[in-house]
């Protein structure tokens, strides 16, 4: 049983009253803010006032704005060449664009306001957006004039964002030609790359080829976009006086240098028992030089765990309850209120995404379901974001606003709840696969995620000079490969094409949006062994720290549950939990 989302609860089409409504709300509170900055931050009387006011209306305005814009980005997700669906996606964000020059104004005239701690100390609703406003305040400093920066905005929508949604295009629509028991067939990329879990090690093999040459199709545009995106990347982080894209990217976050070079140092230090687990697992199936990439997820042992997606439900369901009944009747809540868009089909995105409703208390979740223990892992994983989505409903829309590495912590410490849950009531066979499994997908978090952070940081270097052709991208992406798994991997098969079926090299708005998954991942692993040692009284505060993720730096959340990510020794221990499951699987 498939199960398609329901996009009604949002609205009921765009024909709809209430989207025409919202709609008029939207493009009158821009003409609003265009003019009450105008009209209010020439002088600096009032300040108490004016922010308290410009607070309340963005407050509302932008649940206005996720609701319309969801509505049109969960459509097109579904069915990416959905007209009407892209041309209101379009219309919004370039309505948003228009914004850039007032919030320029808007940010500059608070950070030249004297004393804005002290006016900010004055006011309960100032008091309860601190972080928001001193952000502001703080990163106005790589704000352009009003004039260069609504300049820029506008033209995103005919550079960046253009290039986002022609990769979004030719990648969904991407048909494969592939042989299976003898009949040719097209199928679509993401149902080809999911062949990489198939059972049947031929499949796998016939799977990679066939995906290998049909980049062949789309590998000049989606050069010409990485390019296009990674370039405008480049000239405008330049001008605004960030170091590199790189500084640009930990200041978004919200995340210190030293704390991505301890992290990096801890993961290079670790990578010795990757490359142990790769060349076991090729040992397993046979091969002496190393995994073949198509091997990477190829499933271990002999017991089928197959899930329907309504076994899916009831093993999520009931394993998150181990941990918590809110999480479990959140997520079952997910299941029975059609909040899923589970099967893979053309026209679809591939991979899996949560989009939080924050107006409406809900959310959606995107996945391509085909039963296998991975796919129910990814749906744990999805519920996870929805799940800190739910933890951030009563706060205001400016307060749940949190930076990409706390993104992935709630999800992978869901994840982490499902396997650990399973491997408790599993037979010796089925604790084999749920480990290997395991390994395995915390391997892409640090390995894989490894080899792209390396990608993309030669990307921006060459990128400074000149445009990369097709062959550049694919040489880079076989060296960081090489590096990031050394000899775990048979350097003959490698995926020289990787920069073209991940969509996150082609948002100009979250560069390098790899590490911050390691820093999920190594963040929840820490959290997770906290909530083994304190049990029930650990709830409350994650719940607390979920909830104030919007309004904090990284060193402060995590110092919220007494961790220090200066310290390399965090980074270590929660990298332990993985290599002591590496050294159990080897000897199993
Ligand atoms: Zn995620």
């Amino acid at each position: 049983m498939n199960m398609k989302w329901s996009l009604n609860e949002l609205y009921t089409s765009f024909d709809s009253d209430e989207f025409k409504e919202d709609m008029v709300f939207f493009e009158n509170s821009i003409e609003h803010i265009k003019k009450w900055t105008l009209d209010n931050c020439a002088t600096s009387n009032s300040p108490k006032e004016k922010i308290e006011e410009h607070i309340n209306f963005h407050n509302k305005f932008s649940d206005v704005v996720n609701k319309l814009h969801n509505y049109a980005e969960l459509t097109l997700s579904v069915d990416t060449k959905n007209e009407v669906a892209s041309k209101f996606s379009e219309k919004i964000s370039s309505k948003l664009s228009e914004l850039a020059k007032p919030n320029t104004i808007f940010s500059k005239w608070l950070a030249s306001l004297e004393g804005l701690e002290l006016i900010i100390d004055g006011s309960a609703l100032l008091i309860s957006h601190h972080y928001y406003l001193m952000d502001l305040a703080r990163n106005s400093k790589y704000l352009l004039s009003s004039a260069e920066e609504d300049l820029i905005s506008k033209m995103k929508n005919s550079g960046s964002n253009a290039w986002s949604r022609l990769q979004n295009i030719v990648t969904s629509t991407l048909l494969v030609d592939i042989t299976i028991n003898d009949e040719p067939k097209k199928l679509p990329l993401s149902l080809v790359r999911n062949m990489a879990y198939d059972k049947d090690k031929q499949v796998r093999k016939t799977a990679y080829e066939a995906e290998l040459k049909s980049y062949d199709k789309i590998a000049e545009s989606s050069a010409a976009a990485i390019n296009g995106i990674k370039g405008e990347v480049i000239t405008l982080c330049d001008a605004k006086g960030y170091e590199s894209p790189l500084q640009n990217t930990l200041e978004s976050s919200r995340m210190d240098k030293e704390t991505l070079d301890v992290m990096l140092s801890a993961i290079m230090e670790s990578l010795p028992s990757f490359e142990k687990y790769f060349r076991k697992k090729a040992e397993i199936l046979g091969y002496s030089q190393g995994l073949p990439f198509y091997e990477l997820f190829a499933p271990m042992g002999n017991v089928n765990m197959h899930f329907t997606l309504d076994e899916a439900r009831k093993f999520i369901v009931k394993n998150f309850a181990t941990f918590s009944d809110k999480l479990a009747s959140y997520a079952d809540n997910a299941f029975s209120h059609n909040w899923i868009d589970s099967e893979p089909r053309e026209g679809k995105l591939g991979g899996a995404f949560c989009s939080n409703l924050h107006s409406i208390k809900e959310s959606r979740i995107l996945s391509n379901f085909t039963g296998s223990f991975n796919d129910v892992s990814t749906l744990a994983h999805e519920l996870g974001h929805g799940y800190h989505g739910l933890c951030l409903s009563n706060e205001s829309a400016l307060n749940s606003d949190y930076p990409m590495p706390i993104a992935e912590t709630a999800s992978i410490f869901c994840e982490t709840i499902i396997s650990n849950a399973a491997l408790k009531s599993a037979s010796k066979e089925e604790i084999f696969v749920i480990l290997e499994n395991d390994i395995s997908s915390n391997a892409q978090v640090i390995v894989d995620i490894l080899s792209r952070y390396l990608f993309e940081t030669e990307l921006f270097k060459r990128r400074e000079d000149n445009s990369l052709s097709v062959n550049e991208l694919k040489e880079i992406m076989i060296a960081s490969q090489k590096k990031a798994y050394g000899s775990g991997l048979d350097h003959n098969f490698l995926h020289p094409y990787m920069w073209t079926c991940k969509p996150h090299y082609y948002d100009a708005s979250s560069n390098f949006y790899n590490f911050p998954y390691a820093f999920g991942l190594l963040f929840s692993k820490g959290l997770y062994a906290q909530y083994l040692k304190s049990g029930e009284s650990f709830l409350k505060d994650y719940d607390a720290m979920l909830t104030s993720t919007g309004k904090n730096d990284l060193v402060q959340v995590a110092k919220n549950m007494n961790v220090d990510i200066h310290s390399i020794d965090f980074w270590r221990s929660s990298l332990n939990l993985i290599t002591q499951d590496i050294e159990k699987f080897i000897s199993m």
